[in-house]
């Protein structure tokens, strides 16, 4: 449920700062910032230029200013440069990227890297230039394990920023990221394609309106032609060429729609039997690998792919061709008589397919396709001007006649104008800024769009749309927007509320099961001025509900996220360490009494319980803070009143620390493990060691001294993982775990592990650990 509170005063921009990749289709980066936080979006290089001015202009932007980078998908345009930012900038956020877009970036960048090292001599000037190597293999494994990853549909979120991948179609891993900072919402589509094809699903309309909308724009307002056409055309013009004993070549980046093609001429050859003994040849010094991930990650393909592995009786995938070789380079290709060549790069900038191209290039019978979108200043833009000769790359000053056939049909897997606008239709931002496109298909864009929408301007309802060029600062304002969750009991007593209105109002099963869920379904209003005193006004707003009633409950702000709650679920909700200036809280956990008694001994050694019968159970931490249960209250968990006298600070920090204490033992991972082995030695050993730790926490009480701290992450580690755990000098240890091992630094608080899963379940306990160890008034206190 949510609320949104407006606040009149409360304006602030948001910047779109181009690096690339606006006004031009090459090197996109783009950098948004809001409320001080900083999002980069893709990291490409440009296809036409070399060295490092194909790369973003970083040195224009404080890239220790970037929170996260977001990786749209593995073309070079959009993740060419990330090892160079990560391994030789100011950059210290953190990189994420699908998992298939990961498995394919290694090899891929292994690959630019490789030709690029070579790729010198293909420069204007014809001399090798090592200096045009952009980084190293080295780069890329070093960079490779700091990469995270993030399904489909799943959210992330972290330090305020939270984001959402979904599907973009274009190629394998591609996605395109939801993202939300302080109640700003903001969708980047990276490149994308409205279109299902053999293999990928078509990009999705998330279900959340974005306030802007940043979109590719690469075919401007141009049409494409429907995929069963291009199919069409293109086997027709393969057939004949072969037919009349010709060569074709069809340029392909290594990785994306090459994979969609090779579907397409296994499909064709299986059906023509005349074409049966003609080779098709997949060349590319990555094809092998390429097959691989292709095999791998037929799950995140889409039911086409599905349905012929059911078919097939999942012996086979069906990237394992019939008719198609895979080769590495043109020395295993033995060049008799027609043959189908699908080689890398698309571009034609260097390697196999210019090496066949110019070999092919003076024979009229010969045909090359262009089935990619081609990159100004480069030979694939430039053969679609069918000139009369090119240029040798081996030798700039040598010519070749050009008189091999050339066609434009193009798989490029963009939005075209009509899949453009009705996607925009669908997502309904208000402000539109295009980007990946070059100026004048973007600036036909923007002007069709601008008079699609001409009849709202001046309306609530207004489209802005922007076209920046590089580092152009684009600052929009956005009118002060603060949105309140409504959560916990709270929000289910609203819930039952507004399943009352509907049930009345309405009898479709189906909307009721939706209010059902407690998550974000409902939006309300606030009246701005009435926040402050707890106050807000519910108003109908998406969807058919209707409500007069009035909320009240605590509003806590977290980062940007403004919740609003019952007290008692606080801790579920916030997970926030939290304290109240009085002298008494009520707390409630969902733990027994002997657990709760166990967290308090493992903290303090000793409590002094003073009753324990039937109706109320009490006991005296340090002499200082009371804990009493009311047992007569039923239900779950146990209702906690904690008292003290707060008439000196370390009485308040002790409390501070017992209600920490409370409101952690629900998360404790040592909890579940007590729980469900109650006797095990682990637990006996734990508390001897957190004996040794009591005179410690007595002098410097609930203080974070540092061998107190790691004594207490120590004591967490070992009732996770016993005997796995062995220490390394005073500061160190090892843990060690089937076939992992996790090296831990108590002083630097770091885990080094090559296990993710491993890792996280560590550093989860060390938060823990130190979060127990520091007083509360270190942390947030929102209440
Ligand atoms: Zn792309
Ligand atoms: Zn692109």
């Amino acid at each position: 449920m949510v609320v949104d509170v407006k606040d009149s005063d409360d304006s602030e921009a948001f910047n779109f700062f181009g690096l690339g990749g606006c006004n031009e289709v090459g090197r996109s980066c783009h950098i948004i910032e809001y409320k001080n936080k900083v999002v980069m979006l893709d990291a490409g290089i440009h296809p036409a230029l070399s060295g490092h001015s194909s790369f973003p202009y970083y040195d224009e932007y404080d890239l220790s200013k970037v929170d996260i980078l977001l990786i749209s998908h593995f073309h070079l345009d959009h993740a060419g440069s990330l090892p160079y930012v990560m391994q030789h900038t100011n950059f210290k956020g953190k990189v994420f990227m699908t998992h298939a877009t990961k498995a394919v970036y290694r090899w891929l960048l292994k690959d630019f890297v490789r030709v690029t090292s070579i790729g010198g001599e293909n420069r204007n000037d014809g001399a090798p230039d090592a200096s045009t190597n952009l980084y190293t293999d080295d780069d890329i494994m070093d960079s490779f394990d700091r990469i995270e990853t993030i399904d489909y549909h799943s959210t992330i979120e972290i330090d305020g920023i939270r984001f959402t991948a979904f599907h973009a179609g274009h190629v394998l891993g591609a996605c395109m990221y939801f993202i939300e900072i302080g109640g700003l919402k903001v969708l980047f589509t990276g490149d994308f394609s409205r279109e299902e094809n053999r293999h990928l699903h078509a990009a999705e309309i998330p279900p959340t309106r974005p306030d802007i909308l940043i979109s590719e724009s690469t075919f401007g307002t141009g049409t494409l032609e429907p995929l069963p056409e291009l199919e069409k055309r293109l086997t027709q013009n393969i057939h004949a060429t072969i037919s009349k004993g010709g060569r074709v070549l069809m340029p392909v980046f290594a990785l994306g729609n090459a994979q969609e093609l090779l579907l397409i001429l296994e499909e064709y050859w299986s059906q023509h039997e005349d074409l049966q003994n003609i080779n098709i040849y997949y060349a590319s010094s990555l094809a092998k690998k390429c097959m691989a991930v292709y095999q791998t990650y037929t799950n995140v393909m889409n039911d086409n792919i599905r349905l012929s592995m059911t078919n097939s009786g999942q012996k086979s995938s069906p990237f394992d061709f019939k008719y198609i070789k895979s080769i590495k380079d043109v020395s295993k290709f033995q060049d008799f008589g027609p043959s189908v060549v699908v080689a890398s790069p698309g571009m034609l900038q260097g390697g196999v397919s210019r090496q066949l191209l110019e070999k092919w290039a003076p024979d009229p019978k010969n045909l090359v396709v262009m089935t990619g979108f081609s990159v100004e200043g480069t030979m694939a833009k430039e053969l679609l001007k069918e000139p009369h000769t090119i240029q040798s790359s081996v030798n700039p000053d040598l010519t070749i006649p050009r008189r091999l056939n050339v066609q434009d049909i193009s798989f490029a897997a963009h939005v075209d104008f009509q899949q453009n606008t009705s996607f925009i239709e669908k997502v309904q931002p208000s402000k539109i800024i295009l980007v990946h496109g070059d100026s004048v298909p973007m600036g036909r864009l923007k002007s069709a769009l601008l008079s699609k929408y001409s009849s709202r301007k001046g309306t609530d309802q207004e489209v802005r749309v922007y076209n920046p060029k590089n580092c152009e600062e684009l600052k929009i304002g956005i009118k002060g927007l603060k949105v309140a969750k409504v959560l916990g009991s709270l929000a289910d007593e609203q819930l039952i509320h507004l399943k009352e209105v509907v049930q009345k109002e309405l009898d479709k099963s189906s909307q009721i099961e939706e209010l059902e869920d407690s998550e974000v379904k409902t939006e309300m209003e606030i009246d701005g001025d009435e926040k402050e005193k707890e106050k807000e006004k519910p108003k109908e707003e998406n969807g058919n509900l209707k409500t007069g009633q009035f909320l009240s409950g605590v509003l806590v702000s977290k980062d940007f996220d403004l919740n609003l709650l019952q007290l008692q679920d606080l801790h579920e909700y916030t997970q926030l360490s939290t304290s109240i200036v009085k002298s008494k809280i009520n707390v409630k956990i969902n733990a027994d009494i002997s657990l709760m008694k166990w967290h308090l001994e493992q903290m303090f050694g000793y409590i002094n319980i003073l009753n324990d019968d039937e109706e109320e159970w009490e006991c005296v931490v340090m002499d200082v803070v009371d804990i009493f249960i009311d047992r007569t209250k039923t239900g779950n968990g146990l209702y906690i009143t904690v008292e003290w006298i707060n008439d000196n600070l370390m009485a308040d920090s002790l409390a501070d620390s017992v209600i920490a204490i409370l409101y952690s033992i629900d998360a404790s991972p040592a909890s579940v493990k007590l729980s469900s082995h109650v006797h095990s030695h682990n637990h006996t050993e734990v508390k001897s060691e957190q004996q040794e730790d009591i005179s410690l926490e007595k002098s410097a009480h609930a203080n974070s001294e540092i061998s107190s701290r790691v004594h207490r992450i120590a004591s967490l580690l070992e009732a996770q993982f016993g005997e796995s755990l062995i220490p390394e000098g005073d500061d160190k240890a090892v843990i060690k775990f089937g076939k992992n091992e996790a090296k831990i630094d108590y002083l630097n608080l770091t885990v080094q592990c090559a296990s993710k899963v491993l890792r996280d379940r560590i550093e989860n306990i060390i938060k823990r650990g130190t979060a127990l160890a520091a007083p509360l008034s270190q942390f947030q206190k929102t209440v």
